[in-house]
């Protein structure tokens, strides 16, 4: 069968998987003489034809600094740069454009909410809750918060499958919870967590919630307004998009209130030595200095391309490599699966028995096929599992069922020569 018979047979609508590959010049590679199989897309997706065509097209054509010039080449590049944040807004099923703040990625938008809201609303003794599950990049801002303005970090816990204990998260609440800030997805188990559920449990306490979309938008519709965010937060280079431009979505109420925490050019009104300086309204109230043009541009480019082939079918599609990887490896003896979660994005995290998760994941390399090992930047989570590493498969639109079997033969072949 070919791929668009598969996908037919397995009652995905008409995802063409080979015309998308097409569009992925990298896939093409070989490595180690082998075709490439890469299975690392929960650390960084690949790019398509028309994202990388955006950096040649802008460098070429209208290469210019934004918001300040008053010639045609600032003007275009200017326009290219706010119709993403229509994307972007259109993505998050954001109510307002002014509620897009363009960050360099996900772990600047949280370290923006920490340090602009962190500063102006917590004080010592006020309580940020954070779930087990978390990316460093949102333990670390709290933490850092903690030390700083003795603000206390509280962990919500997870069972055994790596899910949230939503009882445990409701006794958790103190008159003194300020802020809930948990991943939609996680990067390390790929638990899809009831983030509408825990936010409607933070207000009816009266805390904010921030929601980590850095593996959730990659994966399925997002629509803040229906989970009731009050920040959110994604990465472009997870969803097909460049390295170096992502956004922080904020309750444009909130974003109004909160102070710069950059300051520079493009974020000002007015600045004197005399009177004091005023800021710009937001989002660019958050913007200082020359932000990631051709990246940003390239990021509306990249969320363009997902909405033609529609989040749905690449969900749907993940969740059948998904399913089919979990099936096909987990027939190797002595092998452990990390999250088990009935809710799950496109990742598999597992170690061997008597293996170490290092030496996996370089033979299989040598075998072409590219998937990761090590903490996944979520060492607390992965400590009480009593683990320091685990090996992690994720799934992109462009990955086959061909490539499962290849990623499943390769892991069998690599466990049998190392134990
Ligand atoms: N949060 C989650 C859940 C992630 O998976 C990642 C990246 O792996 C991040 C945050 C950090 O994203 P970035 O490095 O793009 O800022």
């Amino acid at each position: 069968m070919n791929h668009l018979a598969t996908e037919r047979a397995l009652n995905v609508p008409a995802l063409d998987v080979a015309g998308i590959r097409a569009q992925f010049p990298i896939l093409e590679r070989q490595v180690h003489g082998r075709p490439l199989v890469y299975l690392d897309n929960a650390a960084t997706s690949q790019t398509p034809l028309a994202v990388i065509d955006t950096f040649r097209d802008y460098y070429s054509r209208y290469n210019a600094n934004i918001h300040r010039g008053l010639h045609t080449l600032a003007d275009e590049a200017t326009a290219a740069y706010e119709a993403t944040r229509e994307t972007v807004r259109a993505f998050l099923g954001a109510a307002d454009r002014r509620e897009i703040v363009f960050t360099r990625g996900t772990t600047e938008a949280i370290n923006l909410v920490a340090n602009s809201w962190g500063r102006a609303n917590l004080k010592a003794g006020d309580e940020v809750l954070v779930s087990l599950l978390e990316h460093h990049s949102n333990i670390v801002p709290w933490q850092l918060l903690a030390s700083q303005l003795g603000v206390v970090v509280k962990v919500i816990p997870v069972d055994e499958r790596g899910v949230l204990d939503l009882a445990a998260y409701r006794a958790l609440f103190t008159e003194r919870t300020r802020l809930v800030a948990v991943n939609h997805v996680s990067n390390a188990f790929g638990t899809v967590n009831p983030v509408g559920e825990l936010a409607a449990i933070a207000h009816q306490h009266g805390a904010r919630i921030l929601v980590d979309g850095a593996q959730a938008a990659p994966h399925q519709r997002i629509d803040v307004r229906e989970i009731d965010a009050d920040f959110y937060t994604f990465s472009g280079h997870k969803v097909y998009g460049p390295t170096g431009a992502g956004a922080l979505y904020g309750k444009a109420e909130l974003l109004e209130a909160m102070p710069p925490w950059q300051g520079g050019g493009e974020m000002i009104k007015s600045v004197s030595f005399d009177v004091p300086t005023t800021f710009a309204e937001v989002p660019h109230k958050f913007e200082a200095g020359t932000p990631a043009i051709a990246e940003v541009i390239a990021l509306g480019v990249a969320l363009d391309w997902v909405d033609n082939v529609g989040i749905e079918r690449i969900g749907g599609w993940e969740s059948i490599l998904l399913e089919r990887a979990t099936a096909a490896i987990s027939r190797i003896e002595g092998l452990r699966l990390l999250g088990t979660a009935p809710d799950k994005a496109g990742v598999l995290s597992f170690v061997v028995d008597g293996v170490h998760s290092q030496d996996i994941a370089l033979l299989i390399d040598q075998l072409g096929v590219a998937i990761r090992t090590g903490n996944h930047c979520a060492q607390p989570l992965l400590a009480h599992f009593g683990v320091t590493a685990t090996c992690r498969a994720s799934f992109a639109v462009y990955n086959t069922l061909e490539e499962v079997e290849v990623f499943a033969e390769s892991l069998e072949r690599v466990v049998g020569m190392v134990r």
